[in-house]
């Protein structure tokens, strides 16, 4: 008997590793070779459009239509030159992908001959179809216009596919009204906000800076499956999850997965997307295996916080194609396997001035360790008052099953610094005092940087169980989820910041003009705030039960799912901030509440469908099919005369089976007709609490008796791959 599962596991069998021969180029000699920047736009662009166009990248200043018109021109150039034939704007909708629309430069002139165009209007502004992209309700849809607007500060870049070249200029995607229907929109504003909190607070320590940058390295992990039994898993082919399947009898117990060497295909696949990487400008730097069996990782170096999002959101839309070559499928899902360690997005962040400082690096002297602690303790501040806002931030229903389970940080937000800068922390809230003394002078002169050092070199101190961590030099936020687009969780970290320099600004300022000396004051404030933001720091073990209990003492949230996640976006002080730093207004932050609902409310139900369709159309008949053959066994042995004793096990097989047939076949019945109610509740955000209250809970139950059979049934007819295939071939 053939099925799917049998064709896919033959054909790995004959599938070697596909090795590229790649000219032995040197990474530099190849990369940023399709984007336009550095010396190209130098070469095709005159020095007024230059000038121009790099005062624009730097300082976010408009340009105009003339120098647009050049800009344009030279940038067709550039791509006709390397045999592009079309261009796109590329944005990013509220889908959590990317979007494109191809345009050809092909033109006809009113006289009828051909000619090849793309002038200002087509690189400032496209109007895309755009009535099918989540809104939230923002376009009535009688005027369902939707804008693309160039980003001049992202680089344009060519994508080589196999189709052919195409010219993709970054955007951003607007309403006909103005607001935003993107994640980049918001972004960019939340960099625009924090640079202008920063600098203000530079300026206590350092007036040169002019300039302050949210960077941004993210650690990306996946998993790599073949493709052929990614296709005869319709789970994973639809939601990008495995809704069935027993755990293998090797997990990742032995961990011999994480130092192991990469297999043979996988390498072949890395090193495919890294070249592809490097022509679009794509830093990457590490791979390596991860701790679960077919999981993987690659980070790159550190970026612009909006550079690096785009580059993310890349990557992962090339690696998917590049995978397809290999015949091979990358899971970006957070919790593809159940009972094996999850994917996650780790997003390194920190802040650095136009002077060359890291301003979370401690620095040499007393004046910079006092400004690395200033935005050291305004980051645990405003970590500390918006905790739930972050925990918002990368809701996701597929996060969800990430957080918390196997080897994942819970949804408790809380950070981990590490215990010296515990000790430094506890000394300056211990230490200084109502009034400034010569403890206190001595308290400034605290050479932090001769410490930290040590911290970041002794690796048992690097608490990998946080979701918040200080990692010497940056934050690392771990709770992002790796099919995430970067952006949502950026945006709500810099706007949270700002907003908290603002404050901690006019904090500051008003002790000044009491007449109290500038450090003086700037430790005042930041012993009120580390004494009023100790609750979020925790050094502990963030996956234990004790965790859970104590952090619920402190009053700290724990929301499990994400419609409860998401509620913080309906909070009135939330949507204050928002509007107050620019980012959202009232609308937006609306919009964006619903579509988030709606998004999960789609991705459940969607999970359900594929439940009862597996299960009536892949599980049970498996198990019918299995069950007869039983029968007709014991039939026959009862044919000729034996004992019920002698078939005794096949009747016990046959009415164990039978219990978790019915329990199967019986709870998507019931599934199904829940399905129905919640489908009608009109209102989204009670529909979201509904599928995840009334929904989710089928699929637990539907899969622990759907996995019992896959135990029971003759392996050569069931038709699923197993997670063993799964997860070990390739
Ligand atoms: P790991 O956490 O795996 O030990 P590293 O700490 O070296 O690895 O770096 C992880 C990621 O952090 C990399 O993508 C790196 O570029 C990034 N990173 C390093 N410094 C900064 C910074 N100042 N701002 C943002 N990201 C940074
Ligand atoms: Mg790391």
């Amino acid at each position: 008997m053939s099925n799917m599962r049998q064709e896919a596991i033959n054909h790995i069998n004959s599938r070697p590793a596909d090795v590229r021969d790649y000219g032995n180029k040197k990474i530099t000699e190849i990369f940023a070779s399709n984007v336009f920047s550095g010396k190209v736009v130098r070469e095709y662009l005159s020095d007024a459009a230059f000038k121009s166009l790099s005062h624009s990248i730097k300082n976010g200043s408009k340009i105009d239509r003339a120098m647009a018109d050049q800009i344009a021109s030279g940038l067709k150039a550039w791509a006709m030159d390397r045999g592009v034939t079309h261009f796109t704007h590329w944005f990013q909708p509220l889908t959590g992908t990317t979007a494109e629309k191809h345009d050809s430069f092909f033109t006809l002139k009113s006289d009828g001959s051909a000619l090849e165009l793309f002038d200002a209007d087509a690189l400032i502004q496209q109007e895309p179809d755009a009535s099918s992209f989540p809104n939230g309700g923002i376009r009535a849809t009688f005027e369902a216009r939707g804008y693309t607007a160039w980003d001049p500060s992202s680089h344009p870049f060519i994508m080589e596919t196999a189709h052919g070249k195409t010219l993709c200029i970054p955007t951003i995607f607007i309403s006909y009204s103005g607001e935003s229907l993107d994640t980049k929109t918001p972004l960019l504003r939340s960099v625009d906000a924090l640079n202008k909190a920063a600098i203000d607070v530079c300026h206590y320590f350092d007036k040169n800076v002019t300039k302050v940058t949210a960077t941004l390295g993210w650690e990306q992990e996946y998993f790599v499956i073949d493709e052929a039994l990614a296709n005869a898993r319709p789970d994973i082919s639809m939601t990008g999850r495995t809704l069935f399947g027993h755990a293998p009898a090797k997990g990742q117990q032995l961990e011999d997965h994480y130092f192991g060497s990469i297999p043979e295909r996988v390498f072949a696949f890395m090193q495919d997307y890294e070249q592809e990487s490097y022509k679009l400008g794509i830093p990457l730097r590490t791979r390596h295996n991860e701790v679960a069996p077919g999981q993987f990782e690659c980070a790159p170096i550190f970026e612009e916080c909006n550079i690096a999002v785009d580059h993310n959101i890349l990557l992962m839309d090339v690696m998917a194609r590049v995978a397809k070559r290999h015949k091979l499928a990358v899971l970006f899902h957070e919790k593809p396997f159940a009972g094996v360690n999850g994917s996650g997005k780790h997003n390194n962040w920190s802040l650095a001035t136009d002077t060359g400082v890291n301003l979370l690096a401690p620095g040499k002297t007393p004046r910079t360790n006092l400004m690395f602690l200033t935005f050291f303790v305004n980051t645990i501040k405003a970590v500390h008052d918006h905790a739930d806002l972050l925990r918002g931030a990368i809701a996701s229903s597929t996060n969800d099953h990430r957080l918390g389970a196997n080897e994942a940080p819970p949804a408790i937000i809380s950070i981990f610094i590490g215990d010296y800068l515990t000790k430094v922390l506890n000394e300056v809230e211990s230490r200084v005092t109502g009034k400034f003394t010569e403890q206190d002078e001595a308290l400034l002169k605290l050479d932090i940087h001769k410490n930290i050092p040590e911290l970041i070199m002794d690796n048992t101190d690097r608490n990998r169980t946080s979701p918040f961590a200080f990692t010497g030099n940056k934050f690392e936020f771990r709770a992002v989820g790796s099919s995430a687009n970067c952006a949502q969780s950026m945006t709500v970290l810099n706007t949270i910041m700002a907003q908290t320099l603002i404050t901690f600004k006019s904090d500051v300022d008003a002790l000044v003009k009491k007449g109290e000396k500038k450090e003086v004051a700037v430790m005042q404030i930041l012993r009120k705030y580390i004494s009023g933001s100790k609750k979020i720091l925790f050094e502990g073990d963030n996956y234990s039960e004790e965790w859970a209990k104590e952090a619920k003492k402190r009053g700290l949230n724990n929301f499990k799912d994400t419609p409860r996640a998401l509620d913080v976006f309906g909070r009135k002080e939330v949507k204050a901030l928002f509007a107050k730093m620019g980012i959202f207004n009232e609308t937006e932050s609306d919009a964006r509440h619903e579509i988030q609902l709606e998004e999960y409310i789609k991705k459940v139900q969607i999970e359900a469908r594929m439940m009862g369709y597996i299960a009536s159309n892949f599980i049970l008949p498996s198990a019918i099919q299995y069950q007869n053959r039983l029968i007709q066994n014991i039939k026959g042995m009862k044919d000729i005369g034996l004992k019920p004793e002698s078939y005794r096990s096949q009747k016990d097989i046959v009415t164990q089976m039978s219990i978790h047939i019915n329990a199967v076949s019986d709870n998507v019945e019931k599934m199904i007709e829940e399905r129905k109610k919640v489908n009608a509740i009109a209102d989204t955000h009670k529909r979201a609490y509904a599928y995840c209250d009334k929904i989710k809970p089928f699929f637990d139950v539907i899969r622990y008796n759907a996995d019992k059979l896959e135990l029971m049934v003759d392996d050569s007819m069931w038709q699923l791959p197993k997670y063993r295939e799964l997860l070990y071939m390739r």
